[in-house]
């Protein structure tokens, strides 16, 4: 049922010929040809195949090393050893694939979170639908900001401009109509055509759907396929790079080492191999990447869960960065659920009483509303319906409230469309031209200044006072006005000064409760939030101190903005909270602002206009409910319910994940310090090796992996929210962090020393000594992941000790295994250990809770520090 011609042929000739008509298709015959031409969707580019996934696993500078020894024992016909490395590569490759997977998986999961969704028309009503279901022959509805859901043959179009830069590379908007075309058009020129995957930026149109899926032209060319994205960050990145040239220098030291051992210290060169093969193994951090990648997967469904959808992985971090919040009003930190609840009009005031978007209510006192309440409902793109007993609308929230309020005042109004100029939050009006009892009117409604500026014969001053009133008790004030119209088109141009004036409605929009508990949990965590409304001043102002803003009378317009140069508003940026009428340049510029100042700044909007300024924000987020595609898709977060505070939580959420990562790095890097220089100091003093690399092998890859991850699963710190936000700039690799893997890197050698020496002084036998040696290792590392899970408070609470299922299901799990590896004789021989006697248990867990006093009080004695040199909260304004 394709139209490849559709450009040359009428709107009318489409429609026929798609057996569709102006109303759309029905319901069942939609489904139907569903069944017929299949989802309209294109195939997604597939991710790596598994068997990539998993030899992929092997490319790393660890496992290069591993299989050189193996080879190496292998020649020197040392198979138990051989064996074991090659099964530790084997089961590391294992873990990692199946942990990349699951990431994979929950990125993927995310994505589909996002699917488009369509307006369109079906059995004459107007529906939501997903992008997926659309058919050839369904009417889609068009606004700015809309990505083009399939191939459509424009039937109407009102001041239609689309990109097209996917299609032809050329990112100048193009200007769309129904007009047919010549049938040998080029592609570009086929103005009468919406291309599937093109971005509507201007105007409004209906479409016809004239092919879906991969029958799109975008689809034949196999373009727009959303890449996979790689599982990093910044933080991630960063860690990645250390990680690599660590291993380089490590294998460096390495290879001297055991040129010195075997020239130098004349040891036997099969002993000296495997104690360097060790050494290596020790001390590369190989578990980092795999377990900061898992921390970051699950930092994003936990996002996801609390509706905060992550694009971008980077925002990740960013988020939890943040230290101001720019945010919209109507519907972030509203409700955006209106009701009309005062009317003025040059015959008086009056109130308006009712429930919802339900047309049914009492007007006091009485009077003629009749006009008002026509110009409310024709000039009005939204649809209210009874659903369930309950009342909603289709389309915007303050358009239904004009609806419920026309229907309360005048029941029915009767009225058909001739032409419509389109609201565009520049210039702040809407007008409907349509054809009634009365004959053609226009009708206008839209920000009362610039109606007013419109309406001729009234007091204008005065009737911005009134607006001014209403606004002041938080009320959305919109003016309405109307004319007489000769022709069936709008005149735009004659519109200025021809105006009759109608009247005022102030709806009401509360605030979102949440919102105000959000608003003072960021405050609390050092970060400012400021309100950027294209709302007028004073209903800005009222709903600031409603929400609780820092500074709510002090409100700064779109107008007094733009006479600041950027070192003036650099100035004042800081001090000013609410921001009104802005535009969306407005928006661009103060995020400019705020980062001049060393801020950190996430902003949210909705607007196709608003795509620059959520690009330059540090974080920018889109509204998933009212935001259009071109927002989401420049967004690095998307809020599936529009809902301030769900900004707090993502902010939460964030500074979880990035203390996470932190936990992971510093559980890990000890660890490999710690077991890589009890090696080479035995090596260097001439000692017997403490440990064997076999033994080394085994609480590296196998223990130490799978308790790190454990740490991917921490839950929020108790006070994370009362923490001033970190400095974006601040290194990983802190002074904090360096210290940290000294102190810990000299207790474990000292205790796995303490213990080895302990153990020949007693007589037992040098198995028996390492065996020993061995499990103080692994015990000191659990004790590690106790400490670790509080790096800002105490370990010594209930709370703490009890952890989560996850930090116990490791804890047994490496136990068990322990303790399998310890007494189970065929792993005793592979792993060359001995039974260790019940007294001797006892005194390595007794050490391992030394060491965790030990490092606990150092901790309590460094907060204890901070906090009273006042360090633990940075000025964060100064660049
Ligand atoms: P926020 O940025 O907080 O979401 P907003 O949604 O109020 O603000 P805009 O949508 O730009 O910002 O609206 C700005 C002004 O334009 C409103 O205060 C109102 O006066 C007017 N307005 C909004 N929607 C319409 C509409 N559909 N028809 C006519 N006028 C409108």
């Amino acid at each position: 049922m394709a139209l490849p011609d559709a450009h040359a042929q009428s709107v009318a000739g489409c429609l026929a010929a798609l057996g569709s008509g102006p109303d759309g298709l029905s319901a069942a015959e939609a489904a139907r040809r569903l069944g017929e031409h299949g989802p309209n969707r294109l195939a997604e580019v597939r991710g790596r195949g598994m068997a990539a996934r998993f030899l992929v696993q092997f490319d790393n500078v660890l496992v290069y090393v591993l299989l050189g020894a193996s080879v190496v024992t292998g020649a020197m016909g040392h198979w138990i050893d051989t064996g074991v490395i090659l099964a530790v590569v084997l089961a590391n490759a294992v873990i990692g694939f199946v942990q990349e997977g699951k990431a994979e998986a929950a990125m993927a999961a995310i994505r589909g979170l996002l699917a488009p969704r369509a307006a369109v028309l079906r059995d004459g009503r107007r529906v939501t639908v997903a992008g997926a279901h659309l058919v050839p022959g369904d009417i889609v509805l068009l606004e700015p900001g809309d990505r083009v859901p399939a191939d459509l043959r424009v039937t109407v179009a009102r001041g239609l401009f689309a990109q097209e830069a996917i299609l032809t590379g050329e990112s100048v908007p193009v200007e769309k109509s129904a007009r047919a075309v010549a049938a040998d058009a080029l592609l570009g020129d086929r103005s009468c055509m919406l291309w599937s995957g093109t971005l509507v930026t201007q105007g409004t149109a209906h479409g016809v759907v004239v092919a879906t899926g991969h029958a799109t032209e975008v689809g034949r060319i196999g373009g727009l396929l959303a890449g996979v994205e790689t599982l990093s960050t910044p933080l991630v990145a960063q860690m990645d790079h250390f990680a690599r040239w660590l291993s380089f220098l490590i294998l460096l030291a390495s290879a001297l080492l055991l040129a010195f051992g075997y020239f130098v210290g004349h040891h036997d060169f099969s002993e000296m191999f495997m104690a360097v093969v060790g050494v290596a193994v020790a001390a590369i951090p190989e578990g980092l990447p795999a377990v900061m990648t898992i921390t970051l997967a699950i930092g994003v469904q936990a996002m996801a869960r609390r509706n905060a959808i992550v694009r971008h992985l980077p925002a990740i971090e960013a988020i939890g960065s943040v230290s101001v919040i720019c945010t919209d009003k109507t519907g972030t930190l509203t409700r955006n659920e209106m009701m009309v609840v005062a009317v003025e009009t040059p015959e008086g005031s009056f109130e308006v009483a009712g429930e919802g978007y339900a047309p049914e209510g009492r007007v006091a006192p009485e009077g003629d509303l009749t006009r008002l309440a026509r110009a409310a409902a024709l000039c009005n793109d939204a649809a209210i319906g009874r659903k369930g007993g309950h009342w909603t609308v289709e389309g915007d929230p303050m358009e239904g409230a004009l609806l419920a309020f026309a229907g309360k005042v005048a029941g029915r109004v009767e009225g058909a469309r001739l032409d419509v100029v389109p609201f565009d939050s520049r210039h702040r009006f809407m007008a409907v031209l349509s054809e009634g009892p009365d004959g053609r009117l226009t009708h206008v409604k839209g920000a009362p200044e610039r109606v007013l500026r419109m309406c001729s014969g009234i007091d204008a001053h005065d009737w911005h006072h009134r607006a001014e009133a209403l606004a002041r008790q938080g009320l959305r004030v919109l003016a309405l006005a109307e004319r007489s119209e000769p022709g069936a088109r709008i005149e735009e141009a004659t519109l200025e000064g021809s105006l009759t004036f109608l009247g005022l409605v102030g709806l009401i929009d509360p605030p979102r409760p949440e919102a105000v508990a959000a608003v003072s949990e960021c405050r609390a965590a050092g970060i400012r939030v400021k309100m950027i409304t294209g709302d007028h001043a004073g209903t800005a102002a009222a709903i600031a101190r409603q929400i609780g803003l820092e500074h709510p009378d002090r409100v700064l317009t779109g107008a007094e903005l733009d006479k600041l140069d950027d070192a003036e508003l650099a100035n004042l940026v800081t001090s000013v909270d609410v921001f009104a009428r802005t535009s969306p340049e407005d928006k661009l510029r103060l995020v400019a602002a705020l980062q001049a100042r060393g801020l950190s700044v996430a902003m949210t909007g909705d607007g196709v206009n608003d795509a620059p300024a959520l690009k330059r924000a540090d974080a920018g987020i889109a509204m998933g409910r009212k935001g259009s595609e071109a927002a989401k898709e420049a967004a690095d977060l998307v809020l599936a319910d529009d809902n301030f505070a769900t900004i707090a939580a993502a902010v939460r959420e964030g500074r979880t994940v990035y203390d996470n990562l932190r936990k992971v790095i510093s559980f890990e890097l000890p660890t490999n310090a710690g077991e890589a220089l009890t090696v080479v100091l035995a090596l260097l003093a001439g000692l017997a090796l403490p440990i064997t690399a076999v033994q080394i092998l085994w609480v590296n890859l196998i223990t130490g992996i799978t308790l790190g991850l454990a740490l991917a699963f921490e839950p929020t710190e108790p006070g994370t929210m009362a923490r001033a936000p970190r400095r974006r700039d601040a290194p990983i690799l802190s002074g904090a962090l360096v210290w940290h893997v000294v102190l810990v890197a000299s207790l474990f050698l000292a205790a796995v020393f303490g213990i080895f020496a302990y153990a020949i002084d007693r007589g037992h036998s040098l198995a028996l000594a390492r065996t020993m040696a061995m499990n103080m290792l692994v015990v000191l590392e659990v004790f590690h992941l106790f400490f670790i899970r509080n790096i800002h408070g105490t370990s010594l609470t209930w709370t703490a000790v009890r952890g989560t299922p996850v930090v116990w299901a490791v804890v047994v799990a490496i136990t068990a295994a322990q303790l399998a590896v310890t007494y189970l004789p065929p792993l005793q021989t592979i792993l060359g250990t001995e039974a260790v006697p019940l007294r001797d248990g006892f005194l390595i867990v007794a050490i391992g809770a030394a060491f965790f006093a030990l490092v606990e009080i150092e901790k309590q004695m460094r907060l204890g520090l901070n906090g009273r040199l006042g360090r633990s909260t940075p000025p964060v304004d100064q660049p």
